[in-house]
């Protein structure tokens, strides 16, 4: 049985949880497969950038059927309000020279936070570098970012549900919806 959330009077749906579900099982058959030659020894490595990915990630990975492993990464540039502070605050402790990495974000917004974690992740001279993100907005662009995997192309506006928050809150609603302003 669907779960009530009480919490979503607020917000205008977007996108269901089946809707979310099947094009997440689209995105890790092609990441499958354009990902074929990873093997137990040289696996594909996700890198999480917390915390908005972390749902979006856990039902990724479920649906990728090579060798993967996972790491994470906090990026944070929102803080506790609705527009990007422009200051992108990265904390990790990775290990990825020579490997396969495939960024797993929620939502490319303006493609600072992106280029960011990407050019960071590029210092420590991964073998290649993708980029999966479940929303883009692309009318937010002030950054040029290439997502190789896009769940949803989303229009210019505040975004809650399935992980992403407002304020803490919405991350555990099964859909994502626009938070009335
Ligand atoms: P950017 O650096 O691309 O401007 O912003 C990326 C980050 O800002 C995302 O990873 C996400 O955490 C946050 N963000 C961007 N747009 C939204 C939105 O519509 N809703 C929420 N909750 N967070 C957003």
């Amino acid at each position: 049985m669907a779960k009530e959330h009480k919490q979503s009077s607020a917000i205008t749906p977007l996108f269901s949880a089946e809707a979310i579900e099947n094009r997440i099982r689209e995105i890790g058959t092609e990441i499958s497969l354009d990902f074929a030659s990873a093997t137990t020894e040289s696996p594909l490595l996700l890198i999480v950038v917390l915390k908005g990915a972390f749902i979006f990630a856990a039902d990724l990975l479920r649906t990728i059927t090579i060798p993967c492993i996972v790491d994470f990464i906090h990026a944070s540039s929102y803080g506790s309000r609705k527009i990007s502070s422009g200051n992108v605050t990265i904390k990790h402790n990775l290990a990825i020279e020579g490997r396969d990495i495939l960024l797993v974000e929620d939502i490319v917004d303006t493609g600072l936070t992106i280029q960011q974690v990407t050019a960071e992740l590029m210092t420590m001279k991964p073998a290649s570098l993708s980029i999966c993100t479940l929303l883009d907005k692309p009318e937010a662009r002030k950054h040029p970012v290439v997502a190789r995997y896009t769940g949803f192309i989303v229009p210019n506006a505040f975004i809650v549900g399935y992980g992403i928050d407002f304020n803490e809150q919405y991350r555990g609603l099964p859909s994502l919806g626009v938070l009335d302003s």
